[in-house]
């Protein structure tokens, strides 16, 4: 085996550490920016940030009721049943996640809002639901939606990987009355439409007055906050002493400093040219920044110097997932057995300790600066509400990524600390497991209490 030289390979890697730092200046950079591109989309003019009115406020926390909710937005397909309390409590008795084929994310939009009512019928004959009632329905779907009542809205772009036909500019709550009719399901009333960050926030909000904010870190990133309707300058008709919460669509910011590997995996994914922060932050790409990099340095003869990485299957896109790297850098074996083990099943066989010591940085370069971009976008929102940071706002959080990958919410508050100093305490994040589910569910109760 022919060993890299050293300082050759520290010397890449130290280039490679300040290419993805994120320093607090740039921070603050980011955080003014955020603060523009957000004045221009509340004002209707060019901005890379859409900010979408819901149509909603957050909730009072007496809505009651049980309701049928979808969450499609990602990686997964999910039915739930959800029952209000009226009192800030919310139950989920039944819940069913159906797996996206491909062949649905990428065929006609007939195809897959087909596939969507028949999970909702095999869901309603495994829980036993009676037919003869009719049940509201929530509809969290988690695109760019020009929404244009609570139970409306237009989709503006695919992104995340959905290439459907005939979606784009449709009404998909149209399209999903559509498919439930195809399949004779007669029993449903679609009484409200929802991003997942908005469901987020209801959910959280729905016991918690301090929640003001709704963010996603799953396949996508995005964010939504409570604003007043008088800084909506485009939103008309709308009392302006009242509040709505705003579905930011903040994956597509894009004042941001990209490296020549965020360049590779924009040309290389469906939608090139847009979503820049979602494609540097969120889990449906990091796994493929930290592949591209990893492969630069095996092509440089820098890493896996040995007989058996040209069997390995990293030279394939998307091979290396988001959830690896979470189990490579949460490897706490002394000698990264467990990522031996992980490579060993890519047929990447006999690596050194020291290549795999360089796998584990190269993750955590990675998914700092996504955990450090999210804590941006985070502090820009909060600071736009609170320029002094007087109160305190809970920030609800829901995907895997927040969830599961190693230490990314510590790094988080870093950059809370960094920015408030002291104040930092007065932002707190807080884990709102299927939020956006539950959030959609509440969303309708209050949309049908206004009736
Ligand atoms: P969605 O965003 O589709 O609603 P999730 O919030 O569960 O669903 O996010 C799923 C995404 O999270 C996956 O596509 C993957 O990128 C990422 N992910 C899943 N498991 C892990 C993990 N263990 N560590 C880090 N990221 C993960
Ligand atoms: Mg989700």
């Amino acid at each position: 085996m022919v060993s890299p030289s050293p300082t050759a390979r520290e010397e890449f890697v130290s280039s490679l550490e300040n290419l993805f730092t994120i320093s607090p200046d740039d921070i603050k950079a980011i955080v003014q920016d955020f603060h523009g591109e957000m004045r221009r989309g509340l004002s209707g003019h060019q901005s890379s940030l859409k900010m979408i009115p819901s149509f909603v406020d957050r909730p009072r926390g007496d809505e009651k009721g049980t309701f049928i909710a979808l969450d499609l937005g990602g990686t997964n397909f999910r039915v739930l049943a959800v029952v209000l309390d009226g009192k800030g409590n919310e139950s989920v008795p039944a819940v069913s996640t159906y797996a996206i084929p491909e062949k649905e994310m990428k065929g006609t939009g007939t195809e897959l809002f087909d596939f969507i009512a028949r999970c909702i019928d095999s869901f309603l004959t495994e829980n036993a639901i009676d037919r003869k009632n009719v049940y509201n329905l929530a509809f969290t779907f988690s695109f760019p939606v020009a929404q244009t009542g609570i139970a409306a809205g237009t989709l503006i772009v695919w992104t995340k990987g959905f290439t459907a036909t005939g979606v784009e500019g449709e009404d998909v709550v149209a399209l999903l009355n559509d498919a439930l009719r195809r399949r004779n399901i007669c029993c449903i009333n679609v009484t409200a439409l929802a991003n997942d960050t908005v469901g987020t926030l209801a959910a959280r909000s729905y016991g918690d007055p301090t929640c003001d904010m709704g963010v996603i870190l799953g396949t996508g990133t995005n964010g939504c906050y409570r604003e007043k309707i008088s800084n909506i300058p485009k939103l008309k008709g709308h009392d302006p002493d009242e509040y709505m919460i705003v579905n930011m669509e903040w994956g597509n910011f894009d004042k941001l400093r990209r490296t020549r590997y965020d360049k590779q995996v924009d040309e290389s994914s469906l939608n090139p040219g847009a979503m820049f922060l979602e494609k540097m932050v969120s889990g449906m790409y990091l796994g493929e920044l930290a592949r591209l990099i990893i492969m630069d340095l095996i092509e440089r003869g820098l890493l896996f110097l040995n007989e058996s990485t040209a069997a390995g299957n990293f030279g394939e896109k998307d091979s290396l997932k988001t959830q690896y790297m979470s189990l490579i850098a949460g490897d706490a074996t002394a000698d990264l057995g467990e990522t031996a083990t992980f490579l060993n099943n890519k047929g990447i066989t006999n690596t050194a300790l020291r290549d795999r010591i360089l796998l584990k940085r190269f993750c955590q370069i990675v998914s700092a600066r996504s955990a450090r971009l999210g804590a941006a976008a985070i502090s820009a929102v909060v600071t736009w509400m609170d320029p002094g940071l007087n109160e305190r706002h809970t920030v609800a959080v829901d995907g895997s990524l927040f969830e599961k990958y190693p230490g990314f919410e510590d790094e988080m508050k870093k950059v809370f600390k960094e920015l408030f100093g002291g104040s930092a305490g007065r932002i707190t994040l807080a884990h709102s497991k299927d939020g956006s589910g539950k959030g959609a569910a509440i969303i309708a109760a209050a949309a049908a209490s206004k009736k």
